[in-house]
């Protein structure tokens, strides 16, 4: 298989394989027992806190609490931004974020909850001018994506959050960095020390599925999602999941190690030598995205004339894994809302494919991909009604 679909999932490290083994074998205590805690356990909780915070740039007090993963996270986010907003305040999220913040956000909505969503240019962008107008002084809570997970487009959000702040200082603020940690550097520093709450997903950067995070700052204080247990802190009640969180552990000392060493710029090299080589092939092919800053491994891109749920199903039947940006989760047909809002026509929209490379995808790999999709399009005829050269 070659495996091009990385913002939907990546291949666990062998040592995350490794780590995760040992603690669902000999060491599968209970963490908060009396022998779980004389054999370490808690460390390794410590150590898993540590390799997230080095790998997002967050500082040593700001607190890191294990979930089933970001879906969870966005929730906890957006419950404790409606229990913050209910009453005098509204809320401020973006017209294109994942949907495990925007429909608990429209569910709010439906309960009377004003939101306002911020608008996109067609870079892809949030459009600053567009949120400046709409943020005022009882802002409660603002949840704005990091990275879009279609178009790989890093979002503004240092000027986001500093507009937030000026007109609304006392503003919970959450973001959603799914996309961005582990798959480039990042630092939630400087203005983006006012980011309260990150959500992060550790099988998103070659961990295990099922883990992920609320990283919440120093000195905010947020109510626990879930109740009855007393697990970490009080925070986020359950039974410690201590293989997982071993696996993310070494997931994300892995990746920071590779970020170190500037391998995200292979990563943009391959992505990059793609889309080199499909302009190359087919001319009219459209990129979204390109103008704006983008994750190093993402390609946003479309055939006019294909369909995407054609191509994607015959890529697979030969062995290559890509998606419709769109159908993350469901079977969906309709084509990429985000790619509408940039200006697309709703048959250009219905085109596109999501590449997404990983520190293990090569440049033969990339090349493998290419010929096939020539060889798709030029015999197999899904593209109809075009003439190429
Ligand atoms: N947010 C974004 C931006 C995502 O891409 C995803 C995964 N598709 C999630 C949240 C949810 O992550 P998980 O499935 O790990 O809960």
């Amino acid at each position: 298989m070659i495996y091009l679909d990385n913002n939907a999932t990546t291949e666990p490290f062998p040592e995350v394989v490794e780590a995760m083994t040992e603690f669902m074998t000999s060491r599968f205590w209970n963490a908060s027992s009396a022998y779980g805690q004389l054999d370490g356990l808690e460390e390794v909780v410590e150590s898993a806190k540590i390799a997230i915070r080095r790998l997002s740039g967050v500082g040593p007090d700001d607190e890191v609490v294990f979930t089933s993963g970001a879906n969870e996270s966005n929730a906890w986010a957006v419950a404790e931004g409606a229990r913050r907003a209910s009453g005098c305040g509204w809320v401020l999220s973006s017209q294109i974020e994942h949907p495990s913040v925007r429909e608990p956000i429209e569910y709010l909505q439906e309960q009377k909850l004003e939101v306002r969503w911020a608008p996109l240019t067609r870079y892809g962008t949030f459009n600053l001018g567009e949120l400046a107008t709409l943020i005022d002084s009882d802002l409660q809570f603002a949840s704005l994506v990091f990275a879009h997970n279609e178009t790989g487009v890093i979002q503004p959000l240092r000027e986001a959050v500093t507009l937030i702040r000026e007109r609304a200082p006392r503003c919970l603020i959450h973001t959603d960095a799914t996309q961005a940690i582990g798959k480039m550097p990042v630092s939630f520093s400087g203005e983006l020390s006012e980011v309260d709450l990150i959500s992060f997903s550790g099988h998103k950067f070659h961990g295990p599925k099922g883990i992920g995070g609320l990283i919440i700052r120093n000195g905010v204080l947020v109510q626990p999602l879930i109740r009855g247990g007393g697990q970490q802190n009080d925070l986020r009640s359950g039974t410690t999941n201590i293989p997982a969180i071993a696996g993310i552990s070494e997931a994300a000392e892995k990746c920071w190690e590779l970020l170190q060493k500037n391998q995200h710029d292979v990563v943009r090299a391959v992505r990059d030598y793609f889309e080199e080589h499909i302009g190359t092939s087919f001319p009219e092919v459209v990129i979204l995205g390109t103008q704006a800053p983008r994750l190093p491994n993402t390609s946003f891109w479309g055939i006019p004339g294909t369909d995407a749920d054609d191509l994607v199903h015959a890529l697979a039947s030969k062995g290559i894994a890509v998606s419709k940006g769109s159908a993350c989760s469901t079977q969906s047909i309709e084509p990429s809302k985000v790619a509408l809002l940039m200006g697309c026509s709703y048959a250009e929209a219905s085109s596109l494919i999501r590449l997404s490379a990983s520190f293990n995808t090569t440049f033969d790999e990339v090349h493998a991909f290419i010929d096939q999709l020539h060889e798709l399009c030029f015999h197999a005829r899904i593209i109809q009604d075009a003439s190429y050269p």
